[in-house]
């Protein structure tokens, strides 16, 4: 792609904000489009008087057309466990009507699509690590549901597009990513953790902390998905950071990055909370040549000032 106009969904969120830099790095113009629900626009501060970057707030669950764009990324849905609990039909709609609209403007202008998809669809998986050809274990109506089987509805619907109507599309099945800008307060455990730790008040560890977790810079991960979009694989692909820790180890992680002398305390499990998640991501490395290269020591240490920030603006 050169000099392409790129529409981001999700684009004032952490994942959609990087994902706007990136891109216009690479010398393209951006139309960011974001209701701002979970988003803020203190994510896109830094792009004021950015000629090639245009905002436009707009809930893509209403049909929406800002006129011909070359590639669409699709990043518009609450991703935290907390956000989508308290925005669960938002949530459902967004991964549902709102994928489709975005899917109507990649048919109508002929636009490249990539769909940011996640290691949720695998639920709490019998098999691991997770490799993209296993269909997932979810339970239809527990409280995780809003998200895992809008998502996995999603990921039907590109497949339809691709199948029925020949877009070009993409789906990357984001595991756990972290850094900065991802928010403070949405209750993941990255930002808790940090947040904690600075703060000098306990880590919540839920359940017994042995649940593991795969943890992804945000920089390897935005790598992965620029190469998945440049591809011509239309079906899922992993892209995350195979190192596994337990929620116990991750705590440990910050503890020493932050030399934070807090506490661990120990809080209920939520419900269908999945015990153990780590991609494999042969497929992304035969395919794309692509790997993670930030370790979760590394990527903690580079997010540590932003946290701090964080907690700062608190005071
Ligand atoms: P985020 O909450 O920071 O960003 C999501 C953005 O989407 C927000 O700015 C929000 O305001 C916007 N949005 C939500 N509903 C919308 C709507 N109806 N119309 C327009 N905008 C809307 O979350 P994130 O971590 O940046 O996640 C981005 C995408 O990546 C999401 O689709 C998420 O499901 C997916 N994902 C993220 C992770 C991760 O670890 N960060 C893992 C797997 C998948
Ligand atoms: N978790 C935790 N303490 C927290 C927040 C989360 O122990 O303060 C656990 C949570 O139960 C889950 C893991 O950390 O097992 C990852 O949670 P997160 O919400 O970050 O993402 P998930 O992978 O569950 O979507």
């Amino acid at each position: 792609m050169s000099n392409k106009l790129i529409l981001v969904t999700g684009a004032a969120g952490f994942l959609g904000s990087h994902l706007t830099d990136a891109l216009l790095a690479e010398g393209h113009d951006v139309l960011g489009v974001d209701n701002l629900a979970t988003g803020k626009l203190d994510n896109l501060a830094h792009l004021k008087g950015e000629s090639r970057f245009r905002f436009e707030q707009k809930d893509i669950c209403e049909p929406f057309d800002f006129g011909h764009v070359d590639y669409v990324f699709n990043l518009a849905s609450p991703a935290s466990p907390v956000d989508y609990y308290r925005l669960g039909i938002e949530t459902l709609l967004v991964g549902s009507a709102g994928t489709i609209n975005t899917l109507e403007v990649a048919k109508k202008y002929g636009a490249g699509y990539l769909h940011a998809s996640t290691s949720e669809c695998y639920g709490d998986p019998e098999v691991h690590p997770q490799v993209e050809s296993y269909w997932g274990n979810v339970n239809p109506i527990g409280p995780r549901s809003v998200y895992d089987e809008a998502k996995r509805f999603s990921e039907a619907a590109v497949t339809a597009y691709n199948r029925y109507h020949h877009v070009n599309t993409h789906l990357v099945r984001i595991f756990n990513t972290y850094g900065p800008r991802l928010q403070a307060n949405d209750g993941r455990v990255i930002s808790n953790f940090m947040m904690q730790a600075l703060r000098g008040v306990p880590l919540t560890i839920y359940g017994d902390g042995k649940q593991t977790r795969s943890f992804c810079y945000v920089s390897d991960l935005i790598a992965g998905i620029l190469a998945l979009s440049k591809s011509d694989e239309h079906l899922p692909t992993n892209i995350g950071n195979p190192g596994e820790f337990t929620m116990i180890e991750c705590a440990q992680e910050v503890l020493a990055l932050t030399g934070s002398k807090s506490e661990l305390t120990f809080q209920p499990l939520p419900q269908d909370d999945p015990k153990q998640r780590k991609p494999d991501i042969t497929k992304a490395k035969s395919l794309l040549g692509w790997e993670p290269k930030v370790p979760l020591r590394e990527g903690l240490a580079k997010s540590l000032d932003y946290f701090k920030a964080c907690v700062a603006a608190e005071k």
